[in-house]
């Protein structure tokens, strides 16, 4: 696992090589203060901090301070997973031009929110792209699944003061394209070309004698879910339907057993590496298993509390997860997940 090169200052740089290895607290600590949530932007003050990893064989993870996406290099270009953004996207293939003199003849969606999916006009002089067949009507809907609930009062903008989902607060001035205090669904989405390929369950995308599998995992997270598996390079990269050693923001309105569902899915496949769309760590194939571990004890721990006639408040101060509090952001995702599944459990 070899860092190949990066881009300005690297907080984490104390954590060095070996990823798939545990990593020590002390890098969790240093992990804790440079790792953004989910679509939190950097300050325009501290630059991008963007970096190449070298994964395995032509394949390559691409992250900036809130997102990771991975790219395969073949002798007829580049098979790449989401674009992570304009600038992002800006950078990536200005990078793969440098160092593979290569062009990106494939984006794959991770699925439609925008924090991973804009971005992709970058790339539309050379590449085809390719989702699950939800994403088209997530992406022509009013709003992306996670950003509706911020038109208040429903008239299909979002004013600034509204803007406080995760991943649009920071992006708000970048999304206002004609700069009027509002974003639409419609500029949310303008830099997202529409894809030019679908497909329902499973397919392959073959490219210069190398292979990516696309599989939709069910719903969970979202209806429009692709997980790209790399058979050859034995690594599957998927973002928000599941983390390594670390919590999403939300459940996204989903219940536990989705993700359970999804996640069994994608155990069925023969794969050793596991890349995700957030964090720090490279994981492996029991990091699956890992994530799922938590969700399960906090479905488990939120139902038990409902049934005993435990209170929301009641739960938040005595259901903890100390297996997991090495985690990253345990103590604040700790309250929204709790939060969040006692909401679905109660359909409140
Ligand atoms: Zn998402």
């Amino acid at each position: 696992m070899l860092r190949s090169s990066f881009e300005g200052s690297l907080p984490n740089e104390a954590c060095g090589s070996g990823r798939l290895a545990a990593i020590s607290f002390l890098c969790f600590v240093l992990l804790a203060s440079a790792c953004s949530p989910e679509g939190d932007d950097p300050g325009p003050a501290e630059g991008p901090v963007r970096e190449i990893i070298h994964i395995v064989g032509n394949l390559y993870e691409a992250r900036d301070p809130a997102h990771n996406t991975v790219f395969l290099v073949t002798s007829d270009g580049v098979i790449l997973g989401d674009p992570m953004g304009v600038e992002s996207a800006q950078w990536i293939k200005e990078e793969i031009a440098e160092r593979f003199d290569a062009a990106v003849e494939y984006v794959i969606y991770s699925h439609h929110h925008p924090e991973h999916s804009t971005g992709g006009n970058v790339f539309a002089d050379t590449a085809t792209f390719i989702a699950h067949e939800n994403t088209i009507a997530a992406l022509n809907a009013p709003f992306p699944s996670n950003a509706g609930q911020m038109d208040l009062d429903g008239d299909g903008r979002i004013e600034r003061a509204d803007a406080t989902a995760p991943g649009y607060g920071g992006a708000f001035d970048r999304y206002d394209r004609n700069g009027d205090g509002y974003m639409t669904g419609e500029e949310i989405t303008a830099d997202t070309p529409r894809p030019d390929i679908v497909y329902s369950d499973q397919m392959s995308i073959s490219l210069g004698g190398s292979r990516v599998d696309l599989i939709h995992p069910g719903p969970g997270h979202t209806e429009d879910m692709t997980v790209l598996l790399f058979p050859e390079e034995r690594t599957i990269f998927g973002a928000d339907i599941y983390h390594v050693r670390r919590f999403g923001v939300s459940l996204n309105g989903y219940r536990v057993e989705a993700y359970e569902r999804a996640i069994n899915k994608l155990q069925e496949f023969d794969f050793d590496t596991v890349v995700a769309g957030h964090g720090d760590i490279i994981g492996e194939k029991a990091d699956l298993a890992l994530f799922l571990g938590f969700l399960q004890a906090l479905d488990v721990g939120v139902t038990e509390g409902i049934a005993e006639g435990r209170t929301l408040e009641d739960l938040l101060v005595s259901l903890s997860f100390p297996e997991y509090e090495n985690w990253l952001r345990y103590e604040d995702r700790r309250v929204t997940l709790i939060t969040e599944a006692y909401e679905l459990s109660t359909n409140q």
